[in-house]
């Protein structure tokens, strides 16, 4: 005991939520596989990471917008099981790395070695409530998240359960594409809830999720894809990934309101129609309604994109009477999405895996950070600039 490691935490005794931002480079108790001390760990998995993404919920708990609640209420339960004050979360949960340690039941059952390398679905589901219990475990009435509710990857070792590991092979997907397959996974699912195939679709919000789902509506056979998006630097990246075209909406009289002249551009490059399904990705109020505005009659809305309080939904009669199917995504699907996500990141007709690399990651310039050189002003104006920003770790 006594040995350390660095992790990248929120510290709640030192870093007040309501008055600080960032995360903290902190010196942590070594997390180690003992059996005898916690008999939980026989079903976990000691993992050294190598390459960990940075999050847009990780981004919520670094400006101090999202989380608050989920890391404040798991640090006081986990401070009630073990009697003495806890305040340190490690965050972080989209991970690629490799196991270093195997519980006895982890080697038993799922068959992990040592020098195995795995992602991570970032949903601990219980397994024993109603939702997993019928093969609904990705909205699990019980799960910890990995780096909100759970300590998180941004370490120089993190203990998962085996349950949640995923394993990938290096020679078809690179290690920081493999560190994006969590990300990408929402993006999966958010794409297979309805058949794409032969259908025009709209994604509201070229954000890091929205610009997977272009390529990825594509690759699931999606006939024309509209890219909505205002940031003229995501425009184009959207545009590189496949996008047919790319729209740039204006602000509306309210905050909520929709963009009638977008709608009517939609309506235009679909014979006048409208699409058949809409992705909204951005979670900014205006985005609901723009999307409920470009869909065709009887077509489907698929909501991702979140944001916390109330939503003005404008004009809703028309959502009932134009028939207008209404989804919404969370999470993957464990493990359908993970299958789904390992294909197109290891097929190479179209190739995904590369455009992700090229595009998203720009080919390894800027977004991939060394995790020892973290600084918080040179890392908050790499998660400014680029969509997806991966630590590099030490290996
Ligand atoms: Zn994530
Ligand atoms: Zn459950």
């Amino acid at each position: 005991m006594g040995e350390t490691m660095k992790a990248l935490v929120y510290d709640r005794s030192l870093d007040p939520w309501e008055s600080t931002k960032g995360l903290r480079m902190a010196d942590v108790n070594r997390v180690t596989l003992d059996e005898r001390a916690d008999y939980h760990d026989r079903t976990r998995v000691l993992i050294r990471p190598r390459y960990v993404g940075f999050c847009g919920s990780d981004r919520g708990i670094w400006f101090r917008r999202a989380f608050k609640d989920m890391i404040y209420g798991s640090l006081d339960a986990e401070a009630k099981q073990s009697r003495s004050a806890r305040d340190v979360r490690i965050i972080g949960h989209e991970l690629f790395g490799e196991v270093v340690d195997v519980g006895s039941d982890a080697r038993r059952t799922f068959g992990l070695e040592v020098g195995d390398l795995v992602s991570a679905e970032s949903h601990i589901y219980c397994g024993a409530c109603h939702q997993c219990r019928v093969g609904d475990a990705y909205v699990c009435a019980d799960d910890l998240i990995i780096g909100i509710s759970y300590d998180g990857a941004f370490a120089e070792y993190v203990k998962l359960p085996a349950k949640v590991l995923w394993r990938t092979n290096t020679d078809n997907i690179r290690p920081e594409v493999a560190a994006v397959q969590e990300p990408f996974g929402n993006a999966v699912h958010a794409c297979t809830k309805v058949n794409l195939r032969g259908k025009r679709v709209a994604i509201v919000g070229c954000g890091t999720i929205g610009l997977f789902a272009v390529a990825i509506s594509k690759a699931l056979g999606a006939s024309f894809v509209i890219g909505i998006e205002p940031v003229k630097r995501h425009a184009e990246m959207a545009q590189r990934l496949g996008a047919d075209v790319v729209l740039s909406p204006r602000p509306g009289a309210t905050d909520y309101a929709h963009d009638p002249e977008l709608a009517a551009e939609v309506r235009r490059a679909t014979d006048g129609v409208g699409v058949d399904v809409v992705l909204e990705m951005s979670g900014v109020n205006a985005s609901v309604n723009n999307a409920i505005h470009c869909v065709r009659r009887g077509g489907d809305v698929i909501l991702f994109g979140l944001k916390s309080g109330d939503a003005i939904i404008e004009s809703f009669d028309r959502v009932i009477v134009d028939g207008i199917n209404m989804h919404s995504v969370i999470g993957r699907r464990i493990w359908e999405t993970w299958h789904i996500t390992r294909h197109l990141l290891e097929g190479r007709d179209p190739n995904i895996h590369d455009l992700v690399w090229e595009v998203i990651l720009n080919g390894g310039d800027g977004p991939i950070i060394d995790f020892d050189s973290f600084t918080p002003e040179s890392f908050e104006k790499a998660i400014m600039e680029f969509p997806k920003v991966v630590f590099r770790f030490d290996q």
